[in-house]
């Protein structure tokens, strides 16, 4: 039932605390989980350092080798559990890269943080978190912040 396990993340604490969940599911039967971290299109953290002296292409590498750096620490962890792990860095809009490789990889379920890095008080779930529910054909676990 959960065999392969999609954790998209975005760095946040409610995307650690999903994290954290997904450990748990090794009694549930996970064996692999995918991580997944979706670079966003004209991002603010590429604009915001991006400036004429610098190159765009050298901005946007440096926020994804910053993505890698932090995605290899939850790779590492995930392995340490026993889990077979994949690592996917896409560019785009997170709901709709996140229910892209949700295809691609033809998991199981997703795991996702009902809030992420905005974590507004007054939102029941932020927006990425509501698009994969509506839109997602797997039953997802919605980890609450
Ligand atoms: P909003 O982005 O709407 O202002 P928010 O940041 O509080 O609100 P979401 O962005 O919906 O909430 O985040 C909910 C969950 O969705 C996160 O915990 C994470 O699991 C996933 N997620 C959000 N952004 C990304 C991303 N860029 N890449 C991968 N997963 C993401
Ligand atoms: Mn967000």
């Amino acid at each position: 039932m959960f065999e392969k396990i999609l954790l998209p993340t975005d760095f946040s604490d409610v995307a650690e605390k999903a994290l954290n969940f997904v450990k748990q599911l090794k009694d549930a039967g996970t064996q692999e989980v995918v991580i997944l971290h979706v670079i966003k299109k004209n991002s603010p953290e590429v604009i915001a350092q991006y400036s004429s002296i610098r190159d765009f292409e050298e901005v946007e590498k440096e926020v994804e080798g910053d993505a890698r750096k932090r995605i290899s620490r939850i790779e590492k962890e995930l392995k340490e559990c026993g889990f077979n792990v994949q690592v996917r860095i896409e560019t785009g809009f997170p709901f709709s890269e996140i229910l892209r490789v949700e295809t691609e990889e033809n998991v199981s379920a997703i795991v996702i943080g009902s809030h992420g890095l905005s974590n507004i008080k007054e939102m029941l779930l932020g927006s990425v978190s509501e698009s994969v529910i509506r839109k997602s054909k797997n039953p997802i676990i919605v980890v609450k912040r």
